[in-house]
């Protein structure tokens, strides 16, 4: 049997597809979105090798754009089979891919408005609303820990990967020319110190791992300690009577944010002050988590069993509406504003760094990556003046990084993981990782299970 990565191999990050191909059947694992770079609008348009051709399934890791971005643009192709999820993933890839498909929509209209000034015809976007609702229906729940035939001579089991809600490692078990074969695929795995979510459960066996390798160089600051940093940066700010700003990811950190809030006024490490969720995808996100309380860790369902959420979060708002939103400019001191984009590439966050950047009293608290060229960036390396919707904003507010809240595993992490597995003698491919990053975890595997870890390519094929 074969196996091609089609994305998120030679050292990228974004992108991820696995086409798995025997003598029976043909299956994709992810069909994710290349995001960032130059040409990723160009790959995105191009279908690849997993996406043409007969396809009898396709298999979802998680939700998140770089890993299902792109399954709307497979039922226009001809696909007609099933994409097998987990429930919860079913709930968040709706809400994500119809995110997307609103956010591609907007940004092209921007684009064809400047295209039309240089005379240059209209582009399409890579996908419509309508094209989100198509392959929507295809999607089947998989349950946990259950083998499930996916396929013809292919079944699949998918386990927790801890990264977030819904999110599985899966292994296919193949029937092909007579062997059996087992590839297991990690998916974005989660680090074991997360609030919130059960952790990543390994596997125990299989011929052929594909391993994320995120960060297969490093391990994050200790989510405990980063708790204690942000907590600290509240306490002086609501001293101060500042506003602080949150960029923040709808899916996940606005979730874990809202829990640590949550946690520290009903313990009294904070006094409660306004909150405001400015994000109505954030908002659906949170309805999504609740809905999902089997798959929360002991921790967090004790948490919910103890008290009154509700009344911990009593001066939480919901800014669903645009006219919420700009409400909380007439909002004084001290408030904290969790608003998207995360890295702030655009959303709301934007009116709200607009207002409130000019200011010293006022704090940005970064809580996750933020890529080379986004505005985000910027402010982590301390830029004194940015521009927000063509204006030149001074830079004066306080910037905080925190590193700890990452939803990727650290190195450590990726090792316990593949810990379990290594005794099963497989052979191991590092994706989902810069260069640096997964030759660094490739070193650490070598060192320690004495196994030579593959750096794959895109279109570069393994066999199993
Ligand atoms: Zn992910």
């Amino acid at each position: 049997m074969k196996i091609t990565p089609h994305g998120a191999a030679g050292g990228e990050v974004t992108g991820s597809s696995y086409l798995v191909e025997t003598d029976r059947a043909r299956v994709l694992v992810d069909c994710g979105l290349f995001q960032g770079g130059k040409d990723a609008d160009a790959r995105n348009r191009t279908p690849h090798g997993g996406e043409t051709g007969r396809l009898d399934a396709a298999l979802l890791t998680h939700a998140h754009l770089d890993h299902s971005g792109r399954l709307p643009l497979l039922a226009p192709l001809g696909f007609r089979g099933p994409v097998w999820a987990t429930p919860a993933t079913i709930e968040m890839t709706s809400l994500i891919l119809h995110d997307a498909a609103k956010i591609q929509i907007g940004d092209l209209e921007k684009h064809n408005r400047h295209r039309a000034r240089e005379g240059k015809p209209p582009l399409e976007p890579l996908y419509r609303p309508q094209d989100v609702e198509r392959i929507l229906s295809h999607l089947r729940p998989a349950p946990y820990h259950e083998s499930v035939e996916v396929a013809p001579g292919i079944s699949a089991e998918f386990v927790e990967a801890g990264h977030m809600l819904g999110s599985t490692s899966i292994r296919l078990t193949c029937r092909d020319g007579g062997r059996t074969r087992a590839v297991v695929f990690s998916g974005d795995l989660g680090p074991r110190t997360a609030p919130i979510l059960r952790d990543f459960e390994p596997f125990r066996a299989a011929e052929l791992v594909f391993l994320e390798s995120t960060y297969g160089d490093r391990d994050h600051r200790p989510f405990l300690e980063t708790v204690e940093q942000f907590l600290a940066i509240l306490r002086q700010a609501v001293e101060e009577k500042a506003k602080i700003l949150a960029p923040t990811f709808a899916v996940g950190r606005a979730q874990v944010l809202t829990l640590i809030l949550a946690r520290a006024f009903r313990e009294g490490a904070l006094a409660p002050f306004p909150v405001f969720l400015d994000s109505p995808m954030a908002i659906e996100a949170s309805r999504i988590y609740a809905r999902h309380v089997e798959l929360f860790d002991d921790e967090m369902l004790k948490f919910l069993k103890s008290g009154s959420v509700e009344r911990d979060l009593a001066t939480l708002k919901l800014s669903a509406s645009a006219a919420e939103s700009k409400a909380i400019n007439d909002v004084a001191g001290p408030c904290f504003i969790m608003a998207g984009a995360g890295m702030c590439t655009g959303g709301r966050i934007l009116h709200h760094l607009r207002h409130n950047l000019g200011k010293p009293e006022n704090h940005v608290v970064i809580v996750g990556h933020q890529s080379r060229e986004s505005l985000g960036r910027r402010l982590v390396e301390g830029e004194k003046a940015v521009n927000i919707f063509g204006e030149k904003i001074a830079v004066r507010a306080q910037i905080h990084t925190l590193g700890g809240f990452s939803a990727h595993a650290g190195q450590s992490d990726l090792l316990a993981w593949f810990e379990k597995l290594a005794p099963s003698n497989p052979r191991v491919a590092l994706t989902h990782g810069e260069n640096g990053p997964r030759q660094a975890l490739a070193a650490r595997i070598r060192a320690r299970f004495a196994l030579d870890a593959a750096l794959p390519e895109v279109g570069e094929t393994l066999e199993a």
